[in-house]
């Protein structure tokens, strides 16, 4: 018997938050499959701090037991345009992978997640990637999330001794806008979320990037008001 895993009846979960929407919606998700969520959060030299106020805001609302914050600088590495203050974060859609990539970044937050579940004795771990309206990065596929899920059943104390571990990707195949109206039915208040690569210290999204692009289509084919709160009002 692992001494960590809770014999109740609630399973723990370690769940990745980043304080934008896709997360929050995987969080409110995990809790009502009835999981008591830990969430985890990384301060990783990235743009701007709002996103981390944004997933406290969003762990507190959700009811979560414990709410880490890693510190990881990724800028030691660099090379995205999240990561390094001499790439611009683009204002139009590329072709190919755009450079708001972050190397390896989720196989690192995935790989501490993991570490993280095994101390806590979590079998569960969330993540809300998704591979339908996204930036096209690698380490959001399903394969991805398959190959790193067969990964921690080798590498851990925890697998080899009886109590494997699964990868949930609830949002994986689910449009934008189907993701929001998940979100919604399950209580999520969008507005205290930050999606934007640009967002100012207030949390202000800029309306042009990549990422709010996807958000601003989500919310008009969900057909719900867009909570966002822009720099400049929008047309
Ligand atoms: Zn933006």
């Amino acid at each position: 018997m692992n001494p960590a895993v809770d014999t109740g009846t609630r399973r723990k979960a370690v769940l990745l938050l980043s304080g934008g929407l896709d997360s929050a919606t995987c969080l409110a998700i995990a809790r009502d499959e009835g999981y008591d969520c830990y969430a985890l959060s990384f301060d990783y030299g990235q743009r701007h701090h709002a996103e981390l106020a944004a997933a406290q805001r969003v762990s507190q609302a959700l009811g979560v037991l414990e709410h880490k914050v890693i510190q990881l600088d990724l800028r030691d590495i660099g090379g995205s345009a999240l990561t390094d203050s001499t790439i611009d974060v683009p204002t139009e859609q590329a072709d190919g992978i755009p450079v708001t990539y972050v190397p390896a970044r989720n196989t690192v937050f995935l790989a501490l997640a993991l570490g993280w579940a095994e101390v806590l004795g979590a079998q569960d771990i969330f993540i809300g990637v998704n591979a339908v309206d996204y930036s096209g990065y690698p380490d959001c596929r399903p394969e991805f999330i398959a190959a790193f899920e067969q990964m921690a059943n080798l590498a851990t104390k925890a697998s080899v001794e009886g109590y494997p571990f699964q990868i949930h990707t609830p949002l994986i195949h689910l449009t934008k806008a189907e993701i929001i109206q998940r979100g919604i039915a399950l209580g999520v208040d969008y507005s205290s979320t930050v999606s934007c690569y640009n967002a100012d210290i207030a949390g202000l999204a800029c309306g042009c990037c990549d990422s709010c692009s996807l958000r601003l289509q989500g919310f008009c084919m969900a057909g719900v008001n867009d909570p966002t709160k822009y720099r400049k009002k929008r047309n």
